[in-house]
């Protein structure tokens, strides 16, 4: 059984507008309900306080699963993965012109140090 209340788990739903913080989905348009999860997870050491919870989909939950850091494809670095708490999505990703897939947009850092 959880130990996120009810009450946290509506104040939570609240803050992310009913939509997952990864892919933005709305939760009218989601199969299933959103699910409340851990920025860090729960298996790295995370905990069920307010600022360590936000709302996702099924499918970015689970491709989330217990990582917090990933490689970035252009500098190979390893690099934290995107808060939806404290960060700007949309100064993160974009989607593509069809409108079919979310891309993470390249920071002007990250072309420095490619040249
Ligand atoms: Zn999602």
């Amino acid at each position: 059984m959880s130990s996120i209340s009810e009450g946290l788990r509506a104040k939570i739903r609240t803050q992310a507008n009913d939509q997952c913080g990864y892919c933005r989905s709305l939760q009218r348009y989601v199969l299933g309900i959103l699910e409340i999860e851990h920025i860090i997870p729960k298996a790295l050491g995370g905990n069920d306080d307010e600022e360590n919870l936000w709302l996702a989909c099924r499918l970015c939950n689970n491709y989330k699963a217990a990582q917090t850091h990933a490689t970035d494809p252009l500098t190979n670095r390893k690099v934290r993965l995107y808060n939806p708490r404290k960060q700007n999505w949309s100064q993160h990703f974009e989607w593509t012109n069809d409108g079919s897939n979310i891309i993470g947009m390249i920071k002007l850092y990250s072309l420095y140090r490619l040249k």
